[in-house]
């Protein structure tokens, strides 16, 4: 990289990350203008994988223009409880034009408007909210929203509910959380799902996380389906079509790639199991990274091919800072690995579109 120091006639060349900076005046010797030739010369080229589909899908940039346009319908502050997406430029971004990040309800004033996030909410939010008077805007994903009906109506059938996901994650909690305590069983890992007992071997279900592995999940449900023939299930996985179709570009992009950068937050599911998933499809390896500042450049000393690709809530802005990043140092050649495309859309709550 080059910059001119203003205080004195000379060029600073950056050389690389290992190497120390190296000073041109205009006095300075025709080997030092060589060395500063051959360094600019020996810029690394990087071929560049850039996964498609990736970044943001439709649940999350609906969630995102309901507190945008309630921010317009009501002007702030609009209320939103816990962080809309797991993204933290995005809730940034929200709370610099008014937007308020609240832990629990009881922090949001009566009749103020609040928004749910997109991960979903157990049933005794809304009720709650309602007692409360607030103006409760519900952001949970539809596809999320549709494994809470599952769950409901495996229950009213009489079976007993496991779900698959993640001990903690607020789409579990949520989902937990349309059902009294007990009804639902969370099963994490094989391990779980090979030790799990229960109550009527006949009677049984299964709902999973929307953000999984679809590999991991695959293997567990096989436990379960082999232990519990009779086990009823979703009729098309619960594994949202956003995961599942990252998951395949990283698949992609992954083999004989020497880095793989995945743009996203450590809470993010989806954007955690890109990293993983990564890995096991051959990437030699791979890093979560929030932003360009995050990038550990060691990883990429002597990189020829790296790949590239951002979850479920991570903005494309995001990703292009990345890739400013890496032209910075490189001599980057971008190749787009599309393995699908997306045109899914929901619709918006009409209080908002009326
Ligand atoms: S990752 Fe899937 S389930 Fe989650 S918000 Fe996006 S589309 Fe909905």
């Amino acid at each position: 990289m080059i910059s001119f120091d203003n205080t004195r006639p000379i060029l600073v060349l950056h050389l690389s990350q290992t190497q120390p900076s190296l000073l041109v005046s205009p006095n300075s010797s025709s080997q030092v203008w060589r060395k500063m030739l051959g360094s600019l010369a020996k810029k690394q080229q990087l071929r560049l994988k850039l996964a498609a589909p990736r970044g943001f899908c439709a649940g999350v940039d609906r969630a995102i223009q309901i507190v945008d346009l309630a921010l317009e319908k009501w002007g702030p502050p609009v209320y939103v409880r816990h962080e809309i997406v797991h993204n933290r430029f995005v809730v940034d971004s929200l709370a610099a034009k008014g937007a308020i990040f609240v832990d629990e309800l009881d922090e949001v004033p009566a009749g103020a408007p609040v928004v749910f996030s997109a991960h979903g909410v157990p049933k005794s939010v809304p009720a709650e909210a309602e007692r409360r008077t607030l103006l409760a805007l519900d952001a949970t994903c539809p596809l999320v929203s549709k494994v809470h009906v599952e769950a409901e109506r495996h229950f009213e059938a009489g079976l007993e509910i496991i779900l698959i996901g993640h001990a903690g994650h607020p789409e579990v909690i949520g989902t937990m959380g349309q059902l009294p305590d007990g009804a639902v069983s969370l099963v994490e890992t094989v391990a779980d799902a090979t030790r799990f007992v229960p109550r009527d071997p006949a009677r049984l279900a299964y709902i999973t996380q929307t953000t999984l592995s679809v590999d991991d999940t695959a293997e567990i449900v096989g436990v379960l389906k082999a232990r519990f023939p009779q086990i009823a299930g979703p009729h098309k996985e619960d594994i949202c079509y956003a995961t599942t179709n990252r998951q395949e570009a990283v698949k992609a992009i992954a083999p004989g790639t020497d880095v793989l950068l995945v743009v996203g937050a450590p809470n993010s599911s989806n954007s955690m199991r890109l990293v993983e998933v990564g890995r096991r499809a051959g990437a030699k390896a791979a890093q979560l990274v929030q932003r360009a500042s995050d990038i550990d450049w060691a990883l990429l000393e002597g990189a020829h091919i790296a790949g590239l690709t951002s979850g479920a809530s991570a903005p494309e802005v995001l990703v292009e800072e990345v890739i400013t990043a890496l032209k910075a140092r490189f001599d980057v050649e971008i190749e787009d690995v599309v393995v699908g495309t997306e045109n899914v859309q929901f619709r918006l709550p009409r209080v908002l579109t009326a």
